[in-house]
């Protein structure tokens, strides 16, 4: 087979490499991608589209139920709803398929050239991949390394059997009767949530205090009132200790230290994430390290010139956005164009019932920095929309510097406030201050108007409450 010289090889195909080769195309870069398994990565395959399209399908059959056991204000009455989960799911890889095939699509439009296998490394800018026609040689200017995360194993509970990851519990024939998730983080939530709506005994095993531990219970609050409404079991400062000899349980040590066991038909382990750097000679690169992450600069370089690094290899936060930013940003760099990482704020969403959404900073990280701080807070039961679609649980909190009234965070949690995260990104990224999102129309009747209040309340004058 005929080595292929190019200007940028980018390896791994998620949203982090197939944005970099989207752009470096456009920009008239000849670029190569490479992706052992399917273009969208983690995010597409097994990650943000088919949880987001399970947890909508959850939704939909809870109303449903809801509305069949009587407990709908609306007026709404049904018969018993059914659910297929084999239907379900094929729905979601209808989903996929389709984003599947448009990333492919997209990449071709850029001019890309995308070959399938797994890259492995046998210098800084010369890899192999074993395709199905043979070993290819690509050797290139400029790598980029975006090769993403894996769900991290516990030791005491290796996966297997009824020990399942995210990747498993996306794609399962039925609904679990009892269902044990260890981790009460992103993942653990939002499948946690979808299964327990699905009809799923739910168990939840956090080892810390608290559910979501990256944000202030205050957020979080409305969250765990919901996961109870919902009867998932919530075990907080408990530590799983592995499965029981016959294997149909977790055994737990509780916070007061007595041992429990937890029956289960599955047991989720969501305790987070790892980056994909072994077993493909990137070890023999010996790039620097950020714990176990590989360190990046401000326009992530990594140790070795000429190699990039992006998305959710080079740590926290590991979304998706952020992974695709940093893409963009690289392959403009590798276009000859000066950039580096200027963003102010990455967004990040939990979609859980209520959904969480945050950005900059939260009162106490900007209270660290030494910021006096001029704080509102609008509750959901005080908006209209919210009212009118059942959703009264939740707020929106603006953080602002006390002295010049510059937005340094925005909370909130609430039914579909995800939504809003763009508005909150856009104000902190253009520099707003209280008045500017004080005095912008937000439509009425909408989840928006909370944004508007809680501003104005910061100034000292809502409206509506
Ligand atoms: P990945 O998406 O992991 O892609 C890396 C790609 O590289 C993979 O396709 C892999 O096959 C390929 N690869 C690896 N090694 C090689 C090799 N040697 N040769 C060739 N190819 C290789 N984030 C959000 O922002 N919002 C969400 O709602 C959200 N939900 C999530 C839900 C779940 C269940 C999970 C697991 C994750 C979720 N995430 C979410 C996180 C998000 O999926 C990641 O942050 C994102 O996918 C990271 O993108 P990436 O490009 O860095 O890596
Ligand atoms: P996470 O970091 O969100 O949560 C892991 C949780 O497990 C934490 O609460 C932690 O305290 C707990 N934990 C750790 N070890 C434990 C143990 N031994 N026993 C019990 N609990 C333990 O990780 P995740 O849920 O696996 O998700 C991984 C990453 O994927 C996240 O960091 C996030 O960046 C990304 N993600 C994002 C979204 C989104 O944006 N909506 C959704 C899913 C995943």
């Amino acid at each position: 087979m005929k080595d292929i010289s190019c200007k940028l090889l980018v390896i791994g195909a998620g949203p982090g490499g197939y944005v970099c080769a989207i752009r470096a195309g456009q920009l008239g870069v000849d670029t190569v991608i490479v992706e052992m398994t399917k273009a969208g990565g983690t995010c597409l395959n097994i990650g943000c589209i088919p949880s987001k399209a399970l947890i909508h399908a959850a939704d939909e059959f809870e109303k449903a139920l809801l509305a069949a056991e009587g407990k709908n204000a609306l007026g709404i009455t049904l018969e018993a709803p059914k659910l297929d989960l084999a239907k379900t799911v094929s729905w979601k890889n209808g989903v996929v398929g389709r984003l599947n095939n448009g990333v492919v699509g997209l990449l071709k439009k850029a001019g890309v050239k995308i070959v399938h296998g797994r890259a492995e490394f046998r210098d800084g800018k010369t890899v192999e991949v074993e395709t199905e026609t043979g070993t290819q040689v690509i050797r290139a200017e400029t790598v980029v390394i975006a090769t993403g995360s894996a769900p991290m194993e516990l030791p005491a509970l290796p996966f297997g059997g009824r020990v399942i990851s995210s990747t498993e519990a996306l794609s399962l024939a039925k609904v679990p009767e009892r269902l044990v998730v260890v981790g009460g983080g992103y993942i653990g939530l939002e499948l946690g949530t979808a299964f327990a709506k699905f009809g799923s005994r739910v168990t939840v095993v956090e080892a810390l205090p608290h559910i979501l531990p990256q944000y202030d219970a205050e957020l979080t609050r409305p969250v765990a009132k919901r996961l109870g409404e919902l009867g998932i079991t919530l075990l907080t400062q408990a530590k799983a200790k592995g499965v029981t000899a016959k294997g149909d349980a977790l055994v737990v040590e509780t916070a007061d230290g007595m041992e429990q066991s937890l029956p289960a038909d599955k047991i989720l382990v969501t305790v987070g994430r790892k980056p994909v750097m072994e077993g493909w000679g990137m070890e023999e690169l010996d790039l620097d390290r950020a714990g176990k992450f590989l360190r990046i600069d401000s326009q992530c370089r990594t140790s070795m010139r000429g190699v990039y690094a992006i998305g959710d290899v080079t740590g926290e936060p590991m979304l998706a956005h952020r992974a695709m930013a940093q893409g963009e940003m690289v392959a403009e760099i590798v276009a000859g164009n000066r950039r580096s990482w200027d963003k102010r704020c990455i967004p990040a969403v939990c979609f859980t019932d209520p959904e969480v959404v945050t950005a900059g900073l939260s009162p106490d990280e900007a209270r660290a920095l030494g910021h006096e701080l001029k704080i509102g807070q609008f509750p959901y039961t005080a908006n209209a929309r919210a009212m009118t679609m059942q959703g009264e649980a939740g707020f929106v909190r603006v953080v602002a510097r006390a002295d010049n009234h510059l937005v340094l965070g925005i909370q909130a949690v609430g039914q579909h406030v995800s939504e809003l995260a763009a508005a909150f990104g856009l104000a902190i990224e253009m520099g707003a201050r209280l008045e500017d999102i004080a005095g912008t129309i937000h439509a009425h009747p909408t989840q928006g108007e909370a944004f508007q209040e809680a501003a104005l309340k910061a100034l000292g004058h809502a409206l509506h409450i």
